[in-house]
């Protein structure tokens, strides 16, 4: 059971010292507790007193990293169980698993459209994560699959195999890229763990059934391997879900270590449409990482799109940049149309404009990150600040004309907002998608 503050401030020095650049050690304990601080920031702590808290210090779900460099993966360290608790940190890995029986030929097609996986939406990169290298073939063309995908991706790798002696053969050369091996059950944990130690890479232990695998876990913790994932086997949909429940739960709500590790969930589904479905499930449901074979833009799009959405932070909305963006060539002659700084509203205005290919300057006013209507009625975007924005982003001087552009949602302000702005108010559409034609009917 994880520590309260309280707990921990009676195993703290209470000197009140400020060393660990806190005030009191109750205020010290009490991050401690939330997991926003390391219990190393208190120097004068006892080593009875470090040995009693390292286990509330631990996050309660080990961070673990695959791969290299800027394309490594790293997921677990989660604090809550629910999204708006806080916020989900560590997004979900989304690989796409290869078969080594594939050709030298299908191989590299298939990476040439697996490395562009990578789309920008509301302004962010989303991209995919892992290949993960299946054997179904010998230990020789499984060695030589890894070996060519390693070379041909940056991305991290999942070797996944029964065969520990297949998998060290294909790991050994790639250790330095950090790849995940996959997996070890209670027959061949001893091989897998060895493997894992030698090669310095994280593991995947697996069992599908609960207790068992923290039996297993505890039994790898003893061989000398403390970076893994879990996986409980291919079952039914609401089963999965339960497991990948009960892990967090048990993981968050009673520090239960043998459990306190990220998961894997391989979908092993041929309907093409399911199999993103049940991605989207299972990110939905904590899983760490997600491996699924199919690896059309249509359907990863949806997967990483709904991955963005779940790892964002519910207390802070999307934004952009407050200032006057201009689209296209504009020239002093170019419309000026307002707008606030919540993404969404930005980028779905932004699409329709460059639909319109009318050049125009869109001015993003700083709403922290509130959408048009929610701005206005928590009085983000008034008169005062829309006039304001348009000086600081020197509108004056771009455009030679009087005229802005609003959107329709706001026409009630026109009468205020041309008196505090000295301009024209021209009243635009109240959804993006009906700029283009406005703008046409504007310009005829
Ligand atoms: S450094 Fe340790 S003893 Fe000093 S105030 Fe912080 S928690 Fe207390």
């Amino acid at each position: 059971m994880a520590l309260s503050g309280l707990d921990i401030y009676k195993r703290l020095p209470k000197t009140n010292c400020r060393k660990c650049g806190f005030p009191t050690c109750l205020a010290f304990a009490m991050q401690l507790a939330k997991k926003a601080v390391a219990l190393d920031k208190c120097p004068e702590i006892t080593d009875e007193g470090k040995a009693a808290l390292e286990a509330s210090a631990q996050p309660p779900i080990k961070l673990i990293t695959i791969g290299e460099g800027d394309k490594k993966l790293e997921i677990g360290n989660e604090n809550v169980l629910f999204r708006h608790e806080e916020k989900f940190f560590h997004p979900t890995g989304v690989g796409i698993i290869l078969q080594d029986s594939l050709s030298d030929e299908d191989i590299t097609d298939r990476l040439a459209v697996i490395n562009k996986l990578h789309f920008e939406r509301i302004g962010q990169e989303i991209s995919i994560n892992l290949v993960a290298v299946k054997q179904t073939s010998d230990s020789a063309k499984f060695a030589a699959a890894v070996k060519k995908i390693s070379e041909a991706t940056p991305l991290g790798l999942v070797l996944i195999s029964n065969d520990a002696q297949s998998i060290k053969a294909a790991a050994a050369p790639i250790a330095k890229k950090r790849p995940l091996i996959y997996a070890a059950d209670s027959k061949n944990y001893k091989e897998f763990a060895a493997l894992a130690k030698e090669l310095s890479i994280p593991l995947v232990a697996k069992d599908a059934d609960l207790e068992k695998l923290a039996e297993l876990t505890k039994s790898i913790n003893s061989e000398g391997v403390d970076s893994l994932i879990l996986d409980t086997a291919e079952k039914p949909l609401n089963k999965k879900i339960w497991d990948l429940t009960q892990i967090r739960r048990l993981a968050l709500k009673k520090n239960y270590r043998p459990l306190g590790y990220p998961t894997l969930t391989i979908i092993k589904n041929n309907d093409t449409y399911e199999q993103v479905i049940e991605a989207c499930i299972y990110i939905l449901k904590y899983t760490g990482i997600v491996l699924l074979e199919g690896f059309d833009p249509y359907q990863i799009l949806p997967v990483l799109t709904l991955r963005q959405n779940i790892y964002t932070d519910p207390q802070k909305p999307l934004q952009v940049e407050p200032k006057a963006y201009p689209i296209g060539q504009v020239t002093s002659d170019s419309p000026v149309l307002i707008t606030t700084n919540f993404s969404l509203s930005f980028y779905t205005v932004l699409g329709e404009l460059e639909a319109s290919k009318v050049p125009a300057y869109l001015v993003s006013v700083d709403t922290e990150g509130m959408s048009v209507l929610t701005a206005w009625a928590a009085e983000k975007f008034t008169s005062d600040k829309i006039s304001e924005s348009l000086n600081k982003f020197e509108i004056p001087k771009k455009v030679s004309h009087n005229n802005i552009i609003i959107p329709g949602y706001v026409a009630v302000m026109s009468g205020d907002l041309e008196e505090k702005s000295g301009r024209k108010v021209i009243v635009g559409p109240r959804e993006a998608a009906g700029i283009p034609s406005f703008l046409r009917n504007l310009n005829s």
